[in-house]
């Protein structure tokens, strides 16, 4: 237990576990600056493939320093803000599949020069059967590196999986390894600014049940441009009802909760993107760690947050910690069980966690009915825990998230002197194919002038696909 009546201090009186070499400030990238080639450069061939390879621009992340540093552009509340002088310890723990060495060694390297060194037990690398004919760096080169450059925080046996486990079961390999008070995980493709660390520390002290994000900024995948932000910009996590995961800007919600854009305290979110989080090593086991039976990519992010929140813990956005991302618009590499894995992923969050708006899922967006295993492990954890319903989620948590209930909401028609709102085959000029115009009432029950009432007291009309 960390004792919060303590004396603070800044980040910039702290050692770090390993200083930075001096780094010359003409550098490509320097700063979080981008990289641009010239018109020559980018014909290269090894830019072609390093993009195939990678689904970024590899070429443009081998000229910059793994040292680069990023300019702080958070606003200054951040930059002065004071922690306790002795936090828990944090073991970060970094999955990857055929990664780049570029942006590995970066995201080590972020690590290692920004985070103090009395708090950073480890660096656990959990190497998901990466296939080294393809990726030879990943091989004894990457050994000899850590051996070499990484010694005290980064255990000499590198852990691999002897067949593609998924990044689940990954991170869960990582998570055992791990000693530290505090699991930090993160993608293997991540630059940590200054100061990332100590707000996602305190913050997991103070409130041992949320797990804590950092603000994740955009490293842009084609000349690695990285910025860090003002608190007025940091995004929340939702959800669509088709289970993928997306932003809410924090920006819409800073009216209802009277949040200054130099705020440096936490933001509630629903949902979380899932690559990037702390969690107290404890409660992570406790409230359920992780469903071992999810494959490849997708849905634990999810999983997780519903399961917080419905079993009384939750997740927060420290503003002031920021790491960033590379975000890539697809995936490099293949899954082995492919959308089938995906989808079941998917069915296994849905039918323990969503209650009765799994129909929302299923029916309404695009959700793929089919085998799910077993989930009865994971039901008896949401007894133990006993967690909420998803109901209350969605009224207590999930506030923006609108949605309905074919039975159980306000049905009618919309209509002006006989003429109904109506969509579908108007009468042109009026309005084209599946347009929005009025048409004269024929008041058909289930016909194209039903509309509906949503819970966010938006109209509807439509009750199937995407709705
Ligand atoms: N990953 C893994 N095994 C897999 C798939 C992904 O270890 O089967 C790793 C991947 O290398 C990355 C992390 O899990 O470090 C998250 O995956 P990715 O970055 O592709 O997801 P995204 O950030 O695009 O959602
Ligand atoms: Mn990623």
């Amino acid at each position: 237990m960390v004792n919060l009546d303590q004396p603070t201090i800044r980040a910039q009186e702290r050692e770090m576990a390993m200083q930075r070499p001096r780094v010359l400030a003409a550098l490509p990238g320097e700063g979080g600056d981008a990289v641009v080639l010239s018109e020559q450069e980018k014909k290269l061939p090894e830019v072609a493939a390093g993009w195939k390879r990678h689904s970024f621009n590899e070429y443009v992340c081998e000229k910059i320093s793994l040292h680069r540093t990023i300019r702080d552009d958070r606003c200054q509340e951040c930059i002065d803000a004071e922690y306790l002088e002795i936090l828990p310890t944090a073991s970060v723990v970094i999955v990857f599949h055929n990664e780049a060495k570029c942006t590995l060694l970066r995201t080590i390297y972020s690590v290692l020069e920004n985070s103090p060194v009395s708090m950073l037990k480890e660096i656990i690398l959990i190497d998901d059967f990466t296939d080294l004919g393809a990726r030879p760096d990943m091989g004894v080169f990457l050994e000899n590196y850590i051996k070499k450059h990484f010694q005290k925080y980064v255990s000499n046996e590198l852990i691999r999986h002897k067949q593609r486990e998924g990044l689940t079961r990954a991170r869960l390999t990582g998570a055992a390894a791990a000693s530290g008070d505090v699991l930090v995980f993160l993608d293997a493709h991540c630059e940590a600014i200054s100061g990332w660390l100590e707000p996602l520390l305190q913050r997991v002290a103070e409130k041992p049940n949320v797990a804590v994000t950092p603000v994740i900024l955009n490293i842009r995948d084609n000349d690695f441009e990285i910025r860090a932000t003002a608190p007025h910009n940091v995004q929340i996590g939702i959800f669509t009802w088709g289970m993928t995961f997306t932003w809410e800007r924090y920006f819409w919600r800073k009216r209802l909760n009277n949040v200054k854009n130099n705020s440096t305290k936490c933001v509630p979110s629903p949902t979380m993107a899932g690559g990037l989080f702390a969690i107290n090593r404890e409660y992570f086991y406790y409230s359920g760690s992780y469903d071992e039976q999810m494959h490849g990519w997708g849905g634990e992010n999810l999983e997780m947050s519903f399961r917080l929140w419905q079993c009384g813990g939750g997740i927060e956005t420290h503003p002031c910690s920021q790491v960033g991302h590379v975000f890539r618009t697809h995936s490099p590499y293949k899954i082995p069980e492919g959308a089938e894995g995906y989808n079941l992923n998917m069915r296994r969050l849905v039918d323990v966690w969503l209650d009765e708006f799994k129909e929302l899922y299923y029916s309404r967006s695009g959700g793929v009915w089919g085998d799910e295993g077993d989930i009865s492990e994971r039901l008896a954890l949401k007894e133990k825990l006993q967690c909420k319903s998803f109901a209350w989620y969605m009224d207590n948590v999930a506030t923006s998230i609108d949605y309905f209930f074919a039975n159980d909401t306000r049905t009618g028609f919309l209509h002006s002197n006989g003429h109904c709102l109506d969509v579908g085959n108007l009468p042109m000029p009026l309005a084209p194919q599946n347009d929005v115009g009025t048409y004269p009432c024929h008041f058909e029950v289930g016909g194209n002038q039903v509309v509906m009432f949503t819970r966010l007291k938006g109209l509807t009309r439509c009750a199937k696909l995407g709705c």
